[in-house]
């Protein structure tokens, strides 16, 4: 797939149209065989032939929204190079990530600037962002100038919802969490750029780093503020293990905070944390890559307030087992896209090429190459409406991508070649 045409490239003229001359194929997110016709940057129509002078015709080509990135840690933006790890082990990850915070390369307000622009630059308008209290809590300023000053930075034409990433193994530290939590959700929504250019929800982060008491808490400010929540969960088999046997590779990392397990986790599986997360705002499980039948089908009964991001690029860099799309999909479930970080990322033998992990476009690309089964319409719906969906930027209740496209809307569209 490749993008002929976007339309920040077109910003600057006040009359135009847009023409794509392609092959119909069963679609609910992209058009082709019409003209869409903006003034001003805003959509002003849609029609057989072109309303206006200035008119730039595709051949073979679609007309799709812009991309949503539904999963992302934007922090890690400045880093060039991947976190290296054996074998694909994310607890070696954790602590390559953990010593990276540490270090005088890392600099998160202007890494979130930087990714954001490489994901504009490259397609994409929604952004879903996990943020760390430490960014906003810090002795320089008050938390709503912080947030004021990162959101400044965000390029004009995104949409972004911060997820605040909650991390507390006991019940002091997990008040300390949830308090700041709500000062972030109240500084937030004072914010003059809130509904513009940002919204907020929440991440627990894992159910290795969570414990119930932050879970309870979360959720229920998810329903008080009445934001999204978003949880890593059945990412890893080292994950399952915890669950079912307390032992394993994350209980070596959490070995230094003395975690009592019986205490911590809050069942043998994460249908456990699902049936938790089912009482929130909405639930975006990051990566779910292995849910079991029982697990999928209690996501696809709650496809409306409950999906799962699905990140095929770091989903290759940690050597998982092939995630259950078909599956997921023929059941009914909301899977959106993501591409995670910076900081998990590889070029692959035989797949189509990864330069750029931030890219939407190599994301669908990678995942049409190694997902011969799932069809071009079903990738579009993920990368697009259903992220966009998650994210709370377009209603439940519209039936397809096609409200991006009403008259009166920003015109927020790729051009692209689909073969
Ligand atoms: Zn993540």
């Amino acid at each position: 797939m490749k993008i002929l045409a976007d339309s920040r490239t077109f910003q600057k003229l006040d009359h135009y149209s847009i023409y794509a001359e392609g092959k119909n194929f069963p679609s609910s997110v992209s058009m082709s065989n019409v003209s869409l016709n903006v003034i001003n940057g805003i959509i002003d129509s849609i029609s057989p032939k072109p309303l206006f002078d200035k008119v730039s015709i595709f051949e073979n080509a679609h007309i799709i929204p812009r991309f949503t990135n539904a999963h992302t840690h934007l922090e890690a933006s400045d880093l060039r190079k991947p976190i290296s790890c054996r074998n694909g082990s994310l607890p070696e990850w954790i602590a390559g990530l953990l010593a990276y915070r540490q270090s005088d390369a890392y600099n998160p307000e202007s890494a979130i600037a930087t990714g954001a622009k490489e994901l504009y630059e490259t397609g994409t308008s929604g952004i879903g962002d996990v943020v760390l209290p430490t960014f906003f809590f810090n002795e320089h300023a008050n938390v709503l100038q912080n947030i004021q000053k990162i959101a400044h930075n965000l390029p004009a034409g995104t949409k972004t919802r911060w997820f605040l990433e909650l991390i507390a193994v006991n019940d002091t530290v997990a008040k300390t969490r949830l308090d700041e939590a709500k000062r972030f959700l109240d500084a937030a929504f004072q914010c003059v750029e809130y509904g513009k250019k940002f919204t907020v929800g929440l991440s627990p982060h894992a159910p290795y780093t969570v414990s119930p008491e932050l879970l309870e808490g979360t959720i229920q400010l998810s329903r008080t503020y009445r934001v999204p929540i978003t949880m890593h969960l059945a990412e890893t088999e080292e994950e399952l293990q915890l669950l079912q046997t307390h032992s394993g590779p994350f209980c070596e990392m959490m070995k230094r905070f003395d975690v009592n397990w019986n205490l911590m986790l809050l069942g043998k599986r994460p249908m456990d944390y699902l049936t938790a997360l089912a009482d929130c705002e909405h639930a975006i499980i990051a990566h779910g890559n292995y849910l079991n039948d029982a697990e999928i089908r209690f996501l696809a009964k709650r496809r409306d307030n409950m999906s799962v991001a699905f990140c095929p690029v770091p989903h290759k860099f940690f050597k998982h087992q092939r995630y259950p799309l078909r599956q997921m999909l023929d059941l009914g479930v909301r899977v959106t896209l993501g591409t995670d970080s910076r900081a998990s990322w590889s070029q692959f033998p035989n797949t189509s090429p990864v330069t750029n992990p931030l890219s939407m476009l190599e994301t669908v690309n990678v995942l049409h190459h190694d997902y011969p089964e799932i069809s071009i319409n079903e990738i579009l719906e993920t990368a697009t409406y259903h992220g966009n969906t998650a994210l709370g930027f377009t209603e439940v209740s519209s039936a397809n991508c096609f409200d991006t496209f009403l008259p009166g809307n920003t015109a927020d569209f790729l051009v692209i070649r689909t073969n």
